[in-house]
């Protein structure tokens, strides 16, 4: 099978930078197109190989058959990658958080087009948690069930978004967090079932972003070739 054009939107961030440099090393890709804003992009990217950086995401898939298109940006950025995937016929991976209702309505739209691949983590540990915690959840009715999670000081949005994936997938009516911003933590998120005289806490811990960024990528290559539909890491990875 041929490498899979890949772009990534938001490549000059965080993440974007860790799968652009893991994606050149993969044979599985090759690094098409990179698209981030701002003047100091070119400055962040420095040793990925690949200088050309657009600021729009149809000018970064001009030329790829069946891109796939990686997102670790903004919610706000969101619309807009999905408006160009569209055009372009590419599959898209987002691993943005921090959408509200249109942001998520407007993924749910996408996905009636193309494929669209959206998890707010993309580690194998959280997702078989997420996957198996609605049994431990039902198991422990009469439990208090609350969520902390504890992320670096520029995180934008809380509670994270996969606080927020936990929360759901306890199907509880009532279910309360706690976020916490302090240094460099690429993310901690703990489940907290509270009892009478006992209790359960359950952690998950990303020890760097290496588990989000190899996530990405095999969903990305898992993504490639699928018909139009919304899918999850849960499709990815067997077993969760
Ligand atoms: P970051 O702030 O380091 O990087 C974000 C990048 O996106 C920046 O370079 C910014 O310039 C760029 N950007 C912003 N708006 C844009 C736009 N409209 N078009 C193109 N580029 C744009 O953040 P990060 O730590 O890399 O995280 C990015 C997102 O990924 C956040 O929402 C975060 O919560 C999420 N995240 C998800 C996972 C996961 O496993 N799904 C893991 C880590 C982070």
């Amino acid at each position: 099978m041929s490498a899979i054009p890949l772009v990534l939107v938001g490549a000059g961030g965080r993440m974007g930078r860790l799968i652009a440099a893991r994606a050149l090393g993969d044979p599985r890709f090759v690094l098409h197109g990179l698209v981030d804003r701002g003047a100091t992009v070119g400055t962040r990217l420095h040793g990925t190989a690949s200088p050309v950086v657009h600021e729009d995401v149809a000018s970064a898939c001009a030329g790829a058959a069946q891109p796939v298109i990686i997102e670790f940006a903004l919610a706000a950025a969101t619309a807009a990658t999905l408006q160009a995937a569209e055009r372009c016929g590419a599959a898209v991976v987002v691993g943005t958080t921090g959408h509200d209702d249109a942001g998520r309505a407007a993924l749910a739209a996408a996905a009636q087009s193309i494929p669209v691949l959206h998890a707010a983590n993309m580690s194998t540990g959280v997702t078989a948690l997420l996957a198996h915690l609605g049994a431990l959840s039902a198991a422990l009715r009469g439990f208090d069930a609350r969520i902390v999670e504890v992320h670096h000081t520029a995180k934008k949005d809380a509670p994270s978004g996969t606080a927020l994936a936990l929360g759901r997938a306890l199907e509880r009516e009532a279910v309360e967090y706690a976020s916490l911003r302090a240094g460099s933590v690429p993310g901690i998120h703990t489940v907290f079932f509270g009892g009478a005289g006992e209790h359960i806490e359950i952690t998950h811990r990303a020890e760097s972003r290496d588990c989000f960024a190899a996530g990405a990528l095999d969903a990305a290559a898992w993504l490639a070739g699928k018909p139009a539909g919304a899918y999850g890491m849960h499709d990815v990875i067997r077993g969760a």
